[in-house]
């Protein structure tokens, strides 16, 4: 990523002894670092899209993460967002980590994590990703069907394995049961393989999909898990196949309770209200040496990035010639094939905000415009016509220049981003307003 120091004005450096090092953090709120950067653009080569992400926020989630659910350990989902300093934090702050790759393996054991605090949460992997798993001793990863387990038969025969069984998926955004998930009636089947295979299975995982909005599905997700865990028994499968070997975070039997918490201030289910559900159904259905953990992504970094962007280009419409109505296009710096894949990916609806602009508006106290708006569509640099951001939005009259921000992007924004024609990722500014 295109990451730049901060400008003089927030470069204060944060450190925190022993801790892994956060580099290049002020303590400013994001309104004035957001305002500040602008102030020292000093030309139009300088307009690009930036970020300001504010690690509190991280910080602030994963409390509420320890206070709500105290008994799971969450393993941050890197793909949504690989950013190091999102990752230092979370390292500081004790959690673990889901990785995908080798390359994420490769990240996340660089930064000095110890293999035990990884799982590799991949159903179905590359081999040489599996080796390397095994090279560097990731022993916990995951697996859905009889092709993986011969696999890792052949290639890291003690790693310890999860089966990741099929949940409901139909309270969610992003649904993952097309691809990944052994249905419940082929649990038996996998564990007699991986039994005849002399592998380790130690536990359960599901995902509910990601962006879930019923507070249930996790809950009963759960139930599913212990059914699965009960086959297992019946078939006199002890989970349990430890060789006293491991330490810390994988010396227990798991159940692993996906991902897909909602980011705060998400609409729709909250994470308060999926815990108040999941904790009594996880103390009900499994004794305290079953340990549990859950590997959220945009739980954590959803609200922690805002993206300003720059009005490059606009284009006036007059909608009939017999009246006055305008309506507008704006062409801003940043798009569908960089930070706003999520609209496609992620289901995500960006709402656009006003940052700066030359004109003064004026503003009710309850801060809504008091401006004549006009319908207004918003699209991304790049030439091509499905880089759209919003359309029939309304707006005032913006101009080329004028600046826009668009609040919690950082989830599934600039990791799947590319810079198809060009257009460089944007740069991040970093911020911690509880420190
Ligand atoms: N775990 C796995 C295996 C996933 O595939 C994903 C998302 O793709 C996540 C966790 C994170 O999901 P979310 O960001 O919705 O928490």
């Amino acid at each position: 990523q295109n990451k730049q120091l901060l400008p003089n004005f927030v470069n204060k450096s944060f450190s925190n002894n022993s801790a892994t090092k956060i580099i290049n953090v002020s303590n400013s709120p994001v309104s004035s670092i957001l305002h500040d950067t602008l102030a020292g653009m000093n030309s139009d080569d300088e307009s690009d899209a930036f970020y300001v992400c504010d690690l509190a926020q991280v910080e602030l989630q994963f409390h509420r993460f320890k206070k709500l659910l105290p008994r799971v350990i969450p393993f941050f989902a890197m793909k949504c967002n690989p950013d190091e300093n999102v990752i230092k934090t979370l390292i500081n702050l004790g959690a673990g980590f889901d990785c995908a790759s080798k390359n994420e393996l490769q990240t996340i054991l660089n930064l000095g994590v110890s293999p035990s605090s990884i799982i590799y949460a991949n159903p179905c992997k590359q081999a040489s990703h599996v080796r390397y798993a095994a090279k560097n001793e990731v022993s916990l990863m995951t697996f859905d069907n009889a092709d993986e387990l011969h696999k890792i038969k052949a290639i890291f025969p003690t790693a310890k394995l999860v089966l990741r069984i099929l949940a409901d998926d139909s309270r969610s955004l992003c649904k993952f049961g097309v691809k990944f998930g052994a249905s419940l009636s082929d649990v038996s089947m996998l564990l007699q393989v991986a039994k005849s295979l002399e592998l380790d299975v130690v536990g359960i995982s599901f995902h509910v999909g990601s962006g879930c909005y019923d507070a249930s599905a996790f809950s009963d997700a759960v139930l599913l898990a212990k059914e699965a865990f009960d086959i297992g028994e019946k078939l006199g499968f002890n989970f349990e196949l430890l060789d006293g070997n491991f330490q810390n975070l994988i010396d227990k039997l798991i159940l692993l309770v996906g991902g897909g918490f909602p980011g705060y201030g998400a609409e729709g289910v909250s994470f308060e209200q999926i815990a108040l559900k999941l904790g009594p159904v996880i103390d009900a259905c499994f004794p305290p040496h079953v340990k549990i953990i859950a590997e959220p992504g945009r739980y954590f970094v959803s609200n922690a990035f805002t993206l300003a962007v720059n009005i490059c280009s606009r284009r006036k419409i007059k909608v009939s010639d017999c009246d006055a109505t305008k309506e507008f296009r704006y062409y801003i710096n940043d798009g569908m094939y960089g930070s706003f894949n999520c609209i496609t990916f992620d289901h995500y609806k960006p709402i656009p905000k006003i940052l700066k602009a030359k004109k003064n508006f004026y503003y009710q106290k309850n801060e809504k415009l008091l401006e004549e708006l006009y319908s207004s569509s918003i699209w991304g640099p790049t030439c091509d016509s499905m880089d759209v951001i919003a359309t029939n939005y309304l707006l005032p009259e913006l101009e080329i220049g004028d600046w826009l921000y668009f609040d919690s992007m950082g989830a599934y924004t600039s990791a799947a981003g590319s810079v198809f024609n060009g257009f460089m990722k944007p740069r991040i500014f970093y911020t911690n307003t509880l420190h």
